[in-house]
């Protein structure tokens, strides 16, 4: 199997994507909780939390983002003040009920956002001495959870957004989560360091949470023009092919502008291949609700 080079890719994505935006996805058996990390930065694991989740609450799936990163990214792709709200630091050092920090999306039925505050950096030093440090996020997420569900109000998707680190923070994601996803920069190099990921996997799942697994491959930046970013591709195909959602998430400058303007590529330019990508690539996450999962330990 091939990549599609960038202007088939591009053509068909249109044509799907313009067939598929209302169309309702479908929902899961029971809230999906999904941590997305990779300790390189810059390789779009907030892009790609923010804007599947989007579209993930376009195709009327109720939708919580947790941003763990200290920097805020993924709150302020959705307009979030990060000065003036209590956020995820006070929740995990300070036991604030998640409810009390939760904030609807502007322009997203259901769409919420547990925003990072500043202060957020100082709780990977903060946890290192406090009891029970990997599992604050999952105790807390928890009766999240369990409150909504008391007022008929199940969440299907929870995408955790992890700073670029295998720090306390990331690790409380993972404890948290059933799924991991990894974003893949098409890049010189985007596979260095993956064994190391995988390798805190499967420490977690040793001793701190059995049940994550890594479900989820994405393919960011893709330049299909490239014979690296396809090498990359056929790489990640052969080793992980099922994990990987074999829809590469072109470079595309709409994708990188629309955080500037507060929003998500699906809002800032819907029929833009950017955002009709990251639609394909929700709908499949969400039709592979599903699929076989393998853990860590036995692809690695
Ligand atoms: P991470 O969260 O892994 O550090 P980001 O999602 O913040 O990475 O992405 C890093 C940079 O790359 C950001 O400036 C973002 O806007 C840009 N970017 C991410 N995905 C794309 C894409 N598909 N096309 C163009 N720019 C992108
Ligand atoms: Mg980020």
């Amino acid at each position: 199997m091939s990549v599609p080079r960038e202007t088939s890719g591009e053509k068909s994505s249109r044509v799907i994507g313009t067939r598929r935006l209302k169309e309702p996805m479908p929902k899961p058996i029971k809230t999906r909780i999904f941590t997305v990390a990779n300790q390189k930065g810059g390789v779009g694991k907030t892009t790609s939390a923010v804007n599947v989740a989007a579209a993930l609450a376009m195709g009327g799936l109720r939708t919580l983002v947790i941003d763990l990163d200290p920097q805020g990214n993924a709150s302020t792709a959705f307009s979030i003040d990060r000065d003036a709200v209590a956020g995820m630091y006070e929740v995990i050092t300070r036991d604030l009920p998640m409810n009390d920090v939760v904030i609807k999306v502007n322009g997203f039925p259901h769409l919420e956002c547990a925003p990072a505050t500043q202060s957020l950096a100082n709780a990977e030093v903060e946890l290192v001495s406090m009891v029970g440090r990997e599992v604050r996020l999952k105790k807390a997420l928890n009766n999240f959870l369990q409150e909504r569900a008391n007022n008929g109000e199940r969440i299907d998707y929870v995408i955790i957004d992890c700073p670029p680190s295998l720090g306390l923070l990331t690790i409380n994601a993972l404890v948290s989560a059933e799924e991991l996803m990894i974003p893949i920069q098409c890049e010189y190099y985007s596979l260095e360091g993956l064994a190391l990921l995988l390798h805190t996997v499967s420490l977690v799942q040793e001793h701190l949470n059995p049940h994550i697994r890594l479900t989820t491959i994405l393919l960011t930046m893709f330049d299909g023009r490239t014979r690296l970013a396809n090498d990359v591709a056929a790489n990640v195909r052969q080793h992980y092919p099922n994990e990987l959602i074999d829809i590469p998430i072109p470079r595309a400058v709409r994708i990188s502008e629309a955080p500037s303007y507060g929003q998500t590529v699906m809002t800032y330019d819907p029929l833009s291949n950017g955002a009709q990508t990251y639609m394909a690539v929700a709908r499949e996450i969400a039709n592979r609700g599903a699929a076989v999962i393998h853990t860590a330990k036995e692809i690695s």
